[in-house]
């Protein structure tokens, strides 16, 4: 396998592992603090030629950007799988979100409309203006997705983008930009900076040049962004933590509900900011939805990532392993699936039942493939429940009672539900978080106008 290669070489190597088998795959050349100012020079000298093309000619830009990432599905795909340990059929999927991401947004250029707004002596218009030099900074659960949920709408408005990626996961977005390059990108437009985050990230809040961040990862990192970023009235976007509800009522499908709970807490082997890692279900169908679930979770197929019928593979790291192993010691499981018994960082889906709420099970985003189960009386008691918590990202409600289902949906304190099923992010709809699970919104029609700010025009009509 080819691996992209770094511009950079101030700031060390980091040696890439392949999570399935603890095998080093290739050492990345990181960027110091200079290469990085270097860079958002770099983009900064970008901006005023990316700014001024014509809308048709960004938006054609783009599509083809769009096209060749298609052209690499396969080749990006691979390159996951290798550096993350996702499961291929996953993979394909995540590189082809970034196309489509490209080919949406490609729409936003000659589409970001501005208002004429009725005044007195005069006519009053707004434009959209790009902000600058965007920095997205991207952790290493879905290194694809989140870059282009970032630099696709960033570029269509006009910024151009430097981009952090994860220290552990930095090779797709390193091969997406050389492809950005390929398809006609001009230099300096999407500069991926392989690099520290208390180098490369803690830059992009600093530099006067950068305008924006665009932060997804932890709670705690983004409360450092947040302050930093308030020294320069930084703009910020932060998509953070989660420990989202998956609530199962006694009028719903129990079986659909049971056989689809695993695929809600354990993709991407739990490490998904999305993930239901905590279902409540009500008292009278607890039993019967545990006894589902057992066989449910037993036959989650946890194998080599790289087969095509792979559900899960390892975790990401040796760390984030033995962070999750060691919640899972301290417990009491009720059950647990298959795992791998091999070199890499593996794990089973596991399920346990708190009975209380301070568990650290219940409260803790574990970011791994465990799933904590409790009864609740009511709608009232499901609401409490679900809220009581920091975050407020995801969550799914299962319910054949539509008027219940709108009634939960709008009760709990969460940016992206979902009834019946257990999607969150699709490009297509706004996606963020209510509390400590962030601020702002990514994806949807108006990522774009993040992106951007508003001006106001009065032109006098009295003379
Ligand atoms: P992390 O916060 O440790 O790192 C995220 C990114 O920030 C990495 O690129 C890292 O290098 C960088 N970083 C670290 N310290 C920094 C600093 N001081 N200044 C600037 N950048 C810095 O998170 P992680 O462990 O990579 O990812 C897991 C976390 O991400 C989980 O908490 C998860 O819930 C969250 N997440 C949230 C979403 C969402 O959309 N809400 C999506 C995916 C992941």
């Amino acid at each position: 396998m080819k691996f992209p290669d770094s511009a950079f070489s101030g700031g060390g190597t980091h040696t890439v592992i392949n999570p399935a088998t603890a095998e080093p795959l290739v050492d990345v050349r990181l960027a110091d603090l200079r290469e990085t100012d270097a860079a958002i020079e770099r983009a900064h000298r970008a901006f005023p030629a990316w700014r001024e093309i014509t809308p048709g000619e960004r938006a054609r830009l783009l599509r083809a950007f769009a096209a060749t990432v298609e052209d690499h599905i396969g080749e990006l795909a691979w390159l996951e799988v290798a550096n993350a340990g996702h499961t291929i059929g996953n993979a394909r999927w995540e590189a082809g979100n970034v196309r489509d991401v490209l080919n949406y947004y490609s729409a936003a250029p000659e589409r970001h409309f501005g208002r004429q707004i009725p005044v007195p002596g005069g006519v009053d218009i707004t434009f959209h203006e790009p902000l600058g030099v965007v920095g997205v900074i991207v952790p290493w659960n879905f290194p694809m997705p989140i870059a282009g949920w970032g630099f696709a709408p960033a570029l269509a408005a006009g910024n151009t983008v430097v981009l952090k990626p994860a220290e552990l996961t930095p090779l797709t977005a390193m091969r997406i930009a050389e492809l950005a390059l390929e398809a006609g990108l001009p230099e300096g437009v999407l500069t991926v900076v392989p690099g520290k985050g208390a180098v490369v990230g803690e830059r992009f809040v600093t530099h006067p040049l950068v305008r924006k961040v665009c932060f997804t990862g932890s709670t705690s990192v983004g409360q450092g962004i947040m302050r930093g970023s308030a020294d320069q009235i930084k703009r910020v976007t932060l998509e953070l933590g989660g420990k989202s509800a998956n609530i199962v009522f006694d009028d719903a499908d129990i079986e659909l509900a049971a056989a689809s709970a695993p695929g809600g807490a354990f993709d991407n082997a739990g490490q998904d900011c999305c993930a239901r890692s905590r279902i409540l279900v009500q008292r009278s169908v607890y039993d019967r939805f545990l006894e589902l679930l057992e066989p449910a979770v037993k036959d989650f197929r946890v194998m080599d990532p790289r087969e095509p019928e792979s559900q899960m593979g390892p975790l990401v790291s040796a760390k984030q392993r033995d962070t999750v192993a060691g919640y899972i010691d301290a417990a009491e499981v009720a059950f647990a699936g298959a795992t791998v018994h091999d070199d890499g960082f593996w794990l089973p889906p596991t399920v346990v039942l708190p009975t209380s709420s301070d568990d650290p099970m219940w409260r803790t985003e574990l970011f791994g493939p465990v799933v904590a189960v409790m009864p609740f009386t009511d709608e009232a008691d499901a609401i409490a429940k679900a809220n009581d918590s920091e975050y407020g990202l995801s969550g799914s409600i299962f319910t054949r009672d539509v008027g219940r289902a709108l009634r939960v949906a709008r009760g709990v304190e969460s940016g992206n539900l979902s009834i019946n099923s257990h999607s969150s992010v699709r490009y297509w709809t706004p996606f963020g978080g209510f509390k400590q699970s962030g601020l702002g919104r990514e994806l949807g029609p108006d990522a774009p106008d993040s992106f951007s700010e508003v001006k106001n025009v009065f032109i006098s009509t009295a003379n």
